[in-house]
């Protein structure tokens, strides 16, 4: 089998790799730049704190306009801003969807048309232009977008992505110390995101033997470190652990892709506004344990790897063994949880249907009626004490 690897052009990866950025910034002889980041992160100051300094080197914008998943209008109108003032760079700072908004107006900016002109389920433009170089410092981990070359964006009920080569980093960098203030929540979202980035590519029908080095060493990392991050989130070694973990994973899920994780979680977050992390914590045991009987190797593996860090008695028992790792960094555990009603999970599967472009990695067949048990599981928060098993 022919393995094709994508990485961004430039990763820094490591305690102090911000200090790159200057590095780059003056090698690139730039003039005015764009940093596209969230009002929250210029209210604590981590804006001011580590790009403060850019400021004795060339013209910088704040644009703070940026929403949790964002929608298509919040990037239109970051487009619009960035057609108008000619930047010659942009620089995404912060969280997913920061960068992801970044890439958009890097890219986008410099070509004719709308971003909805670019939207992979209804665009009907190509992009032309390279576009303007951008550098993606993430803040939160996990969402591995500062290495990937898409864009998500909300969409009434469901979600669409932009996706090009030209959307990949010019440079990454990837820094722990910019996430020491991440509050517990969000970490243990955003790690766990980051898990099933890796155990996901892990189980792909399109991992192939470069992607699996870097999955399973994501695995090792993030399962070492996860819960000391979120109950010490100011412990640098689990930090940079996650950074390492969170780093990797992307890299493997960008080129073995996710699957029905992402695909179920996907229409939690448009419908019900759960973070993406979160959304896939509460469904990741029951698609485990699912798709457990298409790939055992690999399953065992990654339960011998995790089980170390959550209760040995679960190393075989791979529903609760991720159960136990969501309940264990103080996610919640069902979608009742969540306040979202049983009368949904029929609309909640409708979307995930349509998610095809993941649901075809997985290793085994997700259809509808599986669709709709997971959700039914994941709404009770059943394990496999009261009862797991599938009818199907
Ligand atoms: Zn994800």
């Amino acid at each position: 089998m022919i393995s094709t690897l994508r990485f961004p052009i430039r990763s820094h990866t490591g305690l102090g790799s911000i200090e790159k950025l200057f590095v780059e910034v003056r090698n690139w002889n730039l003039k005015k730049i764009l940093i596209v980041t969230d009002q929250t992160l210029v209210n604590i100051g981590l804006v001011d704190k580590f790009l403060g300094p850019l400021k004795e080197e060339l013209a910088v914008s704040v644009y703070s306009d940026v929403e949790p998943e964002p929608s298509l209008g919040c990037a239109e109108r970051l487009v619009g801003y960035t057609r108008q003032e000619g930047f010659d760079c942009v620089l995404g700072f912060g969280g997913g969807s920061a960068l992801d908004l970044a890439k958009l107006a890097a890219v986008i900016s410099q070509n004719e048309g709308d971003v909805s002109d670019y939207l992979n389920l209804t665009g009907t433009r190509k992009l032309e232009r390279h576009g303007i170089p951008k550098i993606l410092i993430p803040t939160t981990l996990g969402t591995g977008s500062e290495v990937t070359d898409i864009a998500v964006l909300s969409l009434e009920g469901t979600k669409d992505v932009v996706t090009h080569d030209y959307l990949l980093a010019n440079v990454a960098i990837v820094d722990p110390q910019l996430t020491l203030t991440v509050p517990k929540r969000i970490t243990a979202a955003t790690g766990i995101d980051a898990l099933t980035h890796a155990v996901e590519a892990f189980l792909s029908i399109n991992a192939n033997e470069a992607t699996d080095a870097l999955a399973i060493k994501a695995i090792e990392l993030i399962g070492g470190a996860i819960k000391n991050a979120v109950e010490n989130g100011a412990d640098l070694e689990s930090r940079t652990a996650m950074s390492y973990g969170s780093y990797l994973a992307g890299l493997a899920f960008f080129n073995a892709g996710v699957a029905g994780v992402h695909a179920l979680a996907y229409p939690l977050g448009s419908q019900f506004k759960l973070p993406h992390g979160e959304s896939n914590a509460v469904l990741l045991p029951y698609v485990m344990k699912y798709i457990t009987s298409s790939c055992p190797k690999k399953m065992n593996m990654v339960g011998n790897i995790l089980s170390k860090h959550v209760d040995e008695r679960t190393a075989e028992d791979f529903l609760k063994l991720f159960f136990r790792l969501v309940e264990d960094v103080g996610l919640p555990t069902t979608l009742k949880d969540y306040g979202i009603p049983e009368s949904a999970l029929d609309s909640l599967t409708d979307d995930a249907v349509k998610q095809k472009r993941l649901l075809s990695r997985s290793p085994k067949k997700l259809d509808r009626e599986v669709i709709y048990q997971i959700y039914q599981l994941a709404f009770e928060g059943v394990t496999n004490d009261k009862g797991g098993d599938f009818d199907v």
